[in-house]
């Protein structure tokens, strides 16, 4: 097969596998051979570059950077949708609607899924731009994140038309919102609240690579265009259905507003089975040629009315105020609710967030209070009721130590959040960071658990992570739930701890905002904890991606000297506490403190190999071309405005070969 054959071969294979597994949800091939395709296609798109394609599914994984989002006037406005709240809005909609139109009136009813407006553009099939709702008139341009999506089609199937636009909202399901959650949390990072900030917010990212890192998901409603040879609404779901996107299954034709309510209703009820977050319907008229009719008002079109559940919300009496201590010593404060049921569960607490909040508020013990149950996981106290408060009720003094420890708590400037500093000493950051120390993507210490942990602090048997490694079989097995095999797993899996690699390790101590792909930064660049423990905060900045925040983390943690002396523990005890020959052998300083900017297609190796091997060579890869650039490494098709901009700040401009020199 002529290469070009093979490439689009290769190319059209992914994309069916990418439609099973994200339109279908029937994967017919493993992630693992999905992947070997993937790369061999990575390849021979490398070494071909005149045969390039911006809707490769290659380019899923993201790269392109944008730094400022371009404003794109919409061909068509994206207006908003009206509101209604009972049955006699629906009725009254219905009368109106009814005056202007001759003829039964269908309905089409649709989820409203909670996200981020986006319109997509094809043209002969291919998506050709992703521009966000902004004002309806105009929006910016988000194409390069949208492309990461994976149930955004790049490529359309079957009979489409030649050009149109098609509107959807990108959302982030429950699932993937959670997980992203653990991992922040994991790093003590304060938690995303709900997936529609957090969805739109990821489209605004400049790095693409992270949005393609993100769970998002397009979910479509609705065809826009000329000459789309559909008549009704329910007919352009499906067609949009059969040209490769994802159109939700739960549409549903209504002869009359009662069957919209029954519609309104299960839903009401549903919605918290559904994979991702709804606010409520959407009610449209089904004929394409009475839409027309009805035109919009100023700001919405007549032909369609949102219905939206009722938020729920339940008072009860503010009990107490507690305060959790997490595992990077943040405290949290938690209302103690009297028990009430909101959305088919019992709740007994709230989540106050921080001081702030409170203080906002003005929630004090003893008050009356709204609790809601919106987008985010946990109730949230959104108001108190003043005309139920006890006269001699006093405002909320936010307390001052550690509730554990006592320790006087600290609170940076610019953050929410007060902390305990007590890092050694304060039982709950002890236990959470040896639970943190033993997790799967740490140190993955098999028979030993969370609860274990907190028993054997407890009982003074260990105090950091440090301690595990001189438990005995004897000192463990009288734990309660303790038996000889379990002693033994649990003493083996500490042993085998010594064998994970030195990335893993630096994650697993724990320092705040180091998480998997920092401790992995960190690692590769300093290569040992020694030359970590001895850096400043100038040199950690110059890492890529290494931000004030954690430089600051970095040396906060090594400039402790309980610190220092737990990791000269370790080391004793045989924890890797550097790269291994095997990686080293891989990396030279050769490019110590140069920083390159990378442009365009290249023949020999990939773009990600190429970055690579900067990094490897102790350089730095940047984005954008800035006077501290040292080279541009230019291959096919460099942007034109790089080029421009490296000529004028003099940034030499090498190839591939020249830099392949540098280093050999
Ligand atoms: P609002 O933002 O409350 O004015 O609601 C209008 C928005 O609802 C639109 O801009 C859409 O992005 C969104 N929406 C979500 N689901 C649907 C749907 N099934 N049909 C139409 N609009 C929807
Ligand atoms: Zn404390």
């Amino acid at each position: 097969m002529k290469i070009k054959e093979q490439i689009e071969a290769l190319r059209e294979e992914l994309r069916q596998h990418n439609y099973n597994y994200y339109i279908l949800d029937k994967p017919t091939i493993s992630d693992y051979e999905f992947d070997i395709k993937l790369k061999k296609l990575q390849e021979l798109e490398a070494k071909h570059p005149e045969f390039y394609d911006p809707n490769s599914p290659t380019l899923r994984v993201g790269g392109e950077v944008t730094k400022n989002f371009i404003t794109v006037v919409h061909e068509h406005r994206m207006y908003s949708l009206d509101n209604s709240y009972s049955k006699e809005d629906l009725l009254d909609w219905e009368k109106r609607i009814k005056k202007l139109v001759d003829g039964d009136i269908l309905y089409t009813c649709e989820l409203k899924y909670d996200g981020a407006s986006i319109s997509l553009t094809y043209e002969n099939g291919n998506l050709l731009r992703a521009v966000t709702r902004g004002d309806g008139f105009q929006g910016d341009d988000v194409t390069a994140n949208v492309k990461t999506i994976k149930s955004v089609p790049l490529k359309l199937k079957g009979n489409y038309p030649q050009k149109f636009d098609i509107r959807g909202e990108i959302v982030l399901p429950w699932d993937g919102f959670n997980k992203m959650n653990e991992e922040r949390i994991e790093i003590g990072e304060e938690p995303y609240r709900n997936p529609r900030n957090t969805a739109s917010g990821s489209l605004k990212l400049q790095d693409s690579a992270k949005v393609s890192k993100r769970p998002l998901e397009c979910l479509l409603y609705n065809l826009t265009g000329t000459n789309l040879n559909v008549n009704t609404q329910i007919k352009s779901l499906e067609k949009a259905r059969e040209w490769g996107f994802k159109v939700p299954n739960e549409a549903k034709l209504a002869k009359s507003i009662d069957e919209v309510l029954e519609f309104v209703n299960y839903w009401d009820i549903h919605r918290h089975d559904l994979p991702y977050e709804t606010d409520g319907i959407v009610v449209k008229v089904n004929n394409l040629q009475q839409q027309e009719e009805l035109g919009y008002t100023a700001k919405a079109p007549r032909w369609a009315m949102a219905y939206k559940f009722k938020a729920e919300q339940v008072s009860s009496q503010l009990n107490s105020i507690s305060y959790q201590v997490g595992r990077t010593g943040a405290i949290t404060p938690v209302a103690n609710l009297e028990p009430v049921e909101l959305a088919g569960t019992i709740v007994k607490r709230a989540s106050l967030h921080n001081a702030d909040q409170i203080e906002k508020l003005d929630i004090r013990v003893r008050d009356k209070v709204f609790v809601e149950k919106g987008g985010e996981i946990i109730p949230k106290i959104i108001a108190v009721d003043l005309t139920k408060r006890p006269k001699d009720s006093q405002p909320t003094k936010y307390i001052t130590q550690c509730p554990i420890c006592e320790t006087k708590l600290v609170r940076k400037e610019g953050e929410a959040q007060h902390y305990c500093p007590n890092f050694n000493g304060c039982k709950p950051q002890i236990i959470g960071r040896i639970q943190h120390y033993i997790s799967r993507k740490a140190m993955d210490i098999e028979g030993l658990g969370g609860e274990t942990v907190a028993l054997l602090v407890n009982k003074g048997l260990i105090n950091n992570y440090s301690d595990l490694y001189e438990l005995t079989k004897k000192q463990v097995i009288p734990l309660e739930r303790m038996a000889e095999k379990s002693a033994d797993n649990l003493i083996n899996g500490i042993k085998q701890s010594k064998q994970i690699p030195f990335e893993r390790v630096l994650y697993a101590l724990g320092i705040r905002y180091v998480g998997e792909t920092v401790a992995k930064k960190l690692a590769k660049h300093y290569k040992s904890i020694d030359a970590l423990s001895f850096t400043s905060i100038e040199d950690l900045v110059n890492v890529d991606e290494i931000g004030e925040k954690i430089a600051e983390s970095v040396v906060d943690f090594f400039s402790s000297q309980e610190n220092y002396r737990i990791i000269s523990r370790l080391k004793q005890f045989g924890i890797q506490m550097e790269l291994s020959a095997e990686v080293l052998a891989n990396h030279t300083n050769k490019l110590d403190g140069k920083s390159f900017v990378v442009s365009g297609v290249f023949v020999e190796i990939s773009r990600n190999e190429l970055k690579k091997l900067i990094e490897d060579n102790g350089g730095k890869v940047s984005s954008s071309i800035s006077s501290k650039t040292s080279y541009v490494v230019a291959g096919d098709k460099m942007g034109p405005s790089k080029k421009t901009k490296a000529e004028s700040l003099n940034v030499p401009i090498i190839t591939e070969q020249d830099f392949l020199k540098l280093i050999s």
